[in-house]
This record gives C-alpha cells, structure tokens and sequence, in this order.
C-alpha cells in the first residue's frame, strides 16, 4: 500500500484548509517537550510569526534515560489543545503507547511515532485504527524498507494517512548527534508516494547546523521540515542544544522561501 506501484500519484494530507505533500513544503516547529504554559506559547506565537502552520511540542518524553524529564502527560496536551485555539495553529505531538492514543488523538491533529517506536508494531495495529494522520520517525538504526513497512502496517489497518520523517541515523560517526541521510528524500520519492519531512534538529543535535541541513532537505525535495523552535534553548528540559531561538527560525523561514514554496 506504502508503494509507488500500487499508488502512482503523490499521497496529500488534507487537514482543514492545509495540505501535506504534493508540492508544499509544511513546517512542524516548536519545542522538544511542552515544559509550562508560558514556554509554549512563547514558541507558539513564533511558530505563528515565522508563518508556518503547525505546532510540535512533546507531552510524553521517549527519554533515553529514565532520570531525564518525562513530560508533563495531559497536562502538556491540554496546553497544546489551548495553545491550538489560541493560535490556529495544528498540533503534533507524540503518542507512545497504546493506552493513550484516544488521549493524545483528542488534543492533537497529527500523531508522531517516535523513533524508539518505529517498530512497535503493536502500536502502529492500534494507530492504524484511528482517522488522524500518523507521523512516522525513521527508526535509529531502520532501514528504508523497515520505515517503509512500519508505515505498512499503519495502511494494511486502514489509516493511509502516513507522513515518512527522517530524523538521522546511527552511523559511525559522533560529531553529530545521529547522521542524517538526505538520499531517503529521493529514495522515497521513488519508491512509495506517501509525503517525507526532515527532522535536521534530531539528525545534528547541533543548533548551529539546522539551517544549512534544513535548506539542504528543501533543495533536495522533501515536503516539509521539523524545527525545534525554544525560546530560552539554554534553559530548555529536552534538546536544548539543537532548538532554534525564535529569531533563528524567523531567518530560517525567510531562507526557505527562496528555494520552494513554504507556506
Ligand atoms: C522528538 O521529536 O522530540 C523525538 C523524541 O524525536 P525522535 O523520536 O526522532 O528521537
Ligand atoms: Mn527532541
């Protein structure tokens, strides 16, 4: 279902009046994890005033270590919920277990696999059962073909709304914090028609190299970006170090436009 030859034509999102894929570039951009009120709408409003039209923002945490801040849980979902009308902004946010899909499907617009879930193929069957779209993460170590057939089973249950992003690989190298593989752009392009994002905030874990990663994805034809976008990165819970100032992403933005269309 995930590929080119059972579907010719590029697959568009249709959420309200925005679309995913076919020729757009949408932006999801906001901080790693919603942290309080006030952090959130601060990212908000330059989410907004960048003009781009989705909010992230994480009220679960997959954190690596058990010590690491976990989110706020639906508190943090409520604030995206409010944030949301507050806006007209649509909201991604991540779901990582089975138990909270109807939760987190209540508050948000589009759910995220993480990562650390590509392959939870429990919960991609339960997610395949809901009429919201599914941001699917590359897995650290996946290979195309795995993302390709975790996005599979999400189709085979009835949910054909899947958007493929690429958030770096596990490589050899430690200079950044994963590696990212800007070849899953065409090599998706040819061989499924569903929509791909790239993530160069998880790819580089380095702020500084955002911008160039993130015009390098646009020029190379990816439907859309995920930009961790802090007010205070210094003082964030969760990825400080590669969340973009609000001014940053403004310019950023303002980059973007003159190589594709970016709405
Ligand atoms: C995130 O988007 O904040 C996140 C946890 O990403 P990933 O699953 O790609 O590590
Ligand atoms: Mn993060």
């Amino acid at each position: 279902l995930a590929g080119r030859d059972f579907r010719q034509e590029d697959t568009i999102i249709r959420i309200g009046d925005v679309e995913i894929g076919g020729g757009q570039m949408q932006v999801f951009a906001g901080p790693c994890a919603v942290e309080s009120w006030e952090q959130l709408m601060e990212s908000a409003e330059a989410v907004k005033a960048a003009g781009a039209r989705f909010l992230r923002g994480g009220a679960y945490k997959p954190r690596s270590s058990p010590y690491s801040f976990q989110g706020l849980e639906e508190a943090g979902l409520k604030m995206l919920a409010r944030a949301r009308e507050l806006t007209g902004l649509l909201v991604v946010t991540e779901v990582i277990d089975p138990g909270s899909i109807e939760r987190v499907a209540y508050y948000s617009d589009v759910l995220q696999v993480g990562a650390r879930n590509m392959q939870n193929f429990f919960l991609l069957r339960e997610l395949s059962k809901i009429n919201k779209p599914i941001l699917l993460k590359r897995g650290l170590s996946a290979t195309i073909e795995e993302w390709l057939m975790a996005a599979e089973y999400l189709m085979a249950g009835g949910n054909y709304d899947v958007i493929l992003c690429e958030r770096g690989i596990r490589t050899f190298e430690t200079y950044t914090r994963n590696t990212l593989d800007l070849s899953a752009i065409p090599a998706v392009k040819q061989l499924s028609h569903l929509p791909v994002i790239i993530d160069p905030s998880h790819a580089t874990g380095k702020w500084q190299m955002v911008r160039p990663m993130a015009r390098a994805a646009v020029a190379a034809g990816c439907d859309g970006l995920m930009i961790e976008v802090h007010p205070n990165p210094t003082e964030a819970l969760c990825d400080g170090p590669q969340s973009l100032t609000p001014e940053n992403f403004g310019a950023l933005m303002n980059e973007l436009r003159a190589i594709a269309e970016v709405v």
